[in-house]
């Protein structure tokens, strides 16, 4: 553990050294939990949006995108449950008054659980070589089956807790199972308290009556009130989608984990809406299609796995999370809810609005069903730059930082470098980029040595370097360099767009999902 702490660290600094992510507000010693993304980190994100985007847009007929205001009005978080039940359980450290979230604690605590479990397994599987027998081992040997019945004591007393909503039942947990403080190393807690997690602010000045509203705490709110407007003037026929991605606000309680968790973030949120009775066939079907889309990136497929939810929202009848294996374990970068009619409901009750779809196949009116996919952009950016982080130790004994990202989405195509700073080279690599820059990001660099520029360019996640040298001049060839094997190749000038277009093309994995 204390090792992936440690890449984590690296990580995060790495990402500040090389233009990804800055604390906000930097010069005044930051602000707590809110993050700027620079130069690369701005063009990896967009990639990654671009990637869902289109997954959503492109490869659904019936799904279609909105992008509705951040600001709505006050009754939308009422009629949401927002207002009254979007709350954490919080809890304080007497001795290092540090504030955590009483449910993670315990899910923390559970957690370890399964990391002894698991180091049994790997022991065992070293021990036992190719005739091992995991699923056996698992269920018969004692030490994993007396840690299997404690996790599920602790996860049957956590999740009827949870449900009864039950505050001094989760303390008393956390107590039980004496979970200390890991700054203190302290068992002495304060009570478990609810905190909403809504920032508001006013509209109007205050002269002639300010109003209170919300920064939205999630984008579904902005699709469910565009229901109808979305589907009349599409003429939208059930199921049908409608996607979007915007900026959301929580004043999280705990935000220590980068941009894993912050107050200001950004969700990609899709809205499946169905007829009744059909919404658990199509989450079912949601939560494959929402894997594939993750695996397809190949950022290895033992990083994700479901989780699915102790504790069911007021709106829902299934949830789950897709999870992926950060440098702190595994934790949630998606959430896929049937939320049933609530939201819909809820709002023609508040608003006083008919709120329904005519069912020409059926002849009949009812409030839709609705299963959501949502991910957040910063927590996929997280996934995909702990996974593409590489330290490598090469044949000549250097060594070599190098982002193993997704050539689809790194922040630079391709570098084009000339050897020298003379001859001709420089306006030939210049004469390259007036052609790719088109269609690629590019970058021109011209200072250092060669293998300096290589490793500026690895940093980054290149996937290819392009250098002219004095031949380039004579046969019009250029050497691609690779970034992950570091393999070179010849190659004509005039081919370098079809060569480059075909690695880095988006096209190549939507097709992977769609013929999945
Ligand atoms: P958590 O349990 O980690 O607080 P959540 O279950 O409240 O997350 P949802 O309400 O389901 O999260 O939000 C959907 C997605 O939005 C999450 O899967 C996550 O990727 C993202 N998200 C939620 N809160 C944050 C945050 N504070 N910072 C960054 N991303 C977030």
């Amino acid at each position: 553990m204390a090792q992936e702490e440690d890449i984590f660290k690296k990580l995060i600094s790495h990402s500040k050294e090389y233009g990804f992510v800055f604390p906000s507000s930097e010069i005044y010693d930051g602000l707590g939990a809110v993050y700027d993304y620079g130069q690369n980190g701005v063009e990896l994100k967009n990639n990654i949006k671009k990637y869902w985007w289109d997954s959503m847009t492109l490869l659904n007929e019936n799904v279609v995108g909105i992008d509705s205001a951040i600001f709505m009005h006050p009754t939308v978080w009422k009629a949401s449950g927002h207002v009254d039940a979007f709350n954490d359980p919080l809890i304080d450290n007497k001795d290092s008054k540090k504030r955590y979230r009483a449910d993670v604690l315990i899910e923390e605590q559970i957690t370890k659980y399964d990391d002894k479990i698991n180091k049994e397994v790997e022991k065992a599987a070293k021990r036992f070589g190719e005739a091992f027998d995991e699923q056996k081992f698992r269920e018969t040997h004692p030490r994993v089956l007396e840690y299997q019945a404690k996790r599920e004591k602790l996860h049957h007393r956590f999740a009827k807790a949870l449900n009864d909503n039950d505050l001094n039942e989760l303390r008393q947990i956390i107590l039980d199972y004496e979970i200390v403080c890991p700054i203190s190393g302290t068992c002495n807690w304060t009570e478990v308290r609810q905190f909403n997690l809504m920032f508001a602010t006013e509209i109007g000045s205050t002269a002639d009556g300010a109003m209170k509203v919300y920064l939205r705490p999630e984008t579904a709110q902005g699709i469910f009130v565009n229901f109808l407007n979305v589907q009349k003037s599409g003429r939208m026929k059930i199921p049908f989608g409608i996607a979007q991605i915007g900026k959301a606000f929580r004043n999280e309680i705990v935000a220590r984990q980068f941009v894993f968790r912050m107050r200001e973030f950004e969700q990609m949120e899709m809205q499946f809406f169905v007829r009744p009775g059909e919404e658990l066939k199509w989450f079912e079907q949601w939560k494959q299609i929402r894997m594939r889309w993750h695996k397809a990136l190949g950022l290895g497929d033992r990083k994700y796995r479901f989780h699915d939810h102790d504790k069911l929202a007021h709106y829902a009848n299934a949830a789950t999370d897709i999870e992926f294996e950060m440098p702190f374990g595994f934790k949630e970068v998606e959430g896929i809810h049937s939320r049933t009619d609530f939201d819909l409901r809820s709002h023609e009750k508040y608003s006083g609005k008919k709120i329904q779809y005519f069912d020409p196949e059926l002849n009949q009116s009812y409030i839709p069903y609705v299963i959501e996919t949502s991910i957040g952009v910063d927590r996929m950016f997280l996934s995909v730059l702990s996974a593409a982080y590489t330290e490598e130790t090469l044949d000549d004994g250097e060594t070599r930082v190098v982002l193993k990202l997704p050539p689809a989405l790194a922040p630079v195509k391709l570098a084009v470098l000339p050897l020298v700073k003379k001859d001709g080279l420089p306006e030939k690599a210049r004469e390259i980029i007036e052609n790719l820059k088109f269609d690629f990001q590019c970058q021109y660099d011209e200072k250092d040595s060669i293998g300096k520029r290589y490793r500026r360019q690895d940093a980054i996640g290149t996937p290819y370097c392009i250098t002219i040298d004095h031949d380039t001049l004579n046969d019009q060839c250029v050497t691609i360099r690779y970034r992950d094997t570091m393999e070179q190749e010849r190659a004509p000038i005039d081919r370098l767009e079809e060569i480059i277009r075909d690695k880095v093309s988006l096209k190549n994995i939507l097709k992977k999902i769609a013929e999945s």
